[in-house]
């Protein structure tokens, strides 16, 4: 099903985005109507990394408005090639330096992976007065995996209290890359954990549950996930890593 050629991006490469647009909605009705949830509760992220702006502009064109980034240096052009399309919402999802928060705050509609205080102040300062506040997600560590990112979710009340005081973020809720626990399996525990996590933050109004990648997001779905961050289902295998 991969296109790919030398980086260069073929007429099967676009039908194949096509293809897996259809089959990743597909998939999202079938769980939505698996778990008794109404169409249309759980919205999808195109995640692009490594992808040409052409591959933004296919998706796009078959109705695709959110897109997810993981590398400011990488989404800078795109978003520069793709800046008529003034509708496209814009997700990162990567892990954050400090030095690139300027730039996230004026070329981003949503953080995902927000981790710690000292970053959201950052975002909270930079982002230009007559924007509409910056959506966040506070990354949580829902595993305990060895990997560096994300909150406990010991901290996570906290840090959520502390971005609540910030006026120009909008806390939306929680996101994790839980890993299979076996390498098969979908992580449906910790997919779980999560949205309990989230429900034990009331009465801090959270609609976010930000959770689900290409091999997993119909587990995600069922445990209540309502963005899913998907890439290789939709454009192939990534090209090399940038
Ligand atoms: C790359 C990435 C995805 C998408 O992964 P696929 O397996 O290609 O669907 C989702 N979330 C994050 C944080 C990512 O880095």
């Amino acid at each position: 099903m991969l296109f790919y050629f030398g980086g260069h991006y073929t007429a099967m490469g676009r039908h194949s985005i096509q293809q897996g647009m259809v089959s990743v909605h597909r998939m999202m009705n079938g769980a939505l109507d698996a778990s008794g949830r109404p169409p249309g509760s759980v919205s999808l992220v195109a995640v692009t990394k490594t992808q040409p702006a052409e591959a933004i502009m296919e998706a796009v064109r078959y109705g695709q408005l959110h897109f997810g980034e993981s590398y400011l240096q990488e989404a800078l052009p795109k978003q520069e090639a793709l800046k008529d399309h003034g509708d496209i919402i814009w997700h990162f999802i990567g892990p954050i330096q400090s030095n690139k928060t300027r730039q996230l705050a004026e070329t981003f509609h949503w953080i995902h992976s927000l981790d710690r205080l000292k970053i959201a102040e950052r975002l909270n300062d930079q982002r230009p007065s007559g924007m509409e506040r910056l959506n966040v997600c506070i990354q949580v560590n829902i595993s305990g995996e060895t990997s560096k990112s994300g909150v406990k979710p010991s901290d996570v009340a906290a840090l959520a209290d502390q971005i609540e005081q910030l006026p120009q973020l909008r806390l939306r809720g929680l996101m994790a890359i839980p890993q299979a626990p076996d390498g098969v399996h979908a992580p449906q525990a910790a997919f779980r954990a999560l949205r309990q996590l989230k429900e034990d933050l009331l009465p801090i109004p959270l609609d976010t549950l930000s959770m689900g990648m290409s091999l997993d997001f119909e587990s995600a779905i069922l445990e209540g996930a309502t963005l899913i961050r998907v890439g290789s289902l939709i454009f192939g295998a990534r090209q090399s890593a940038v």
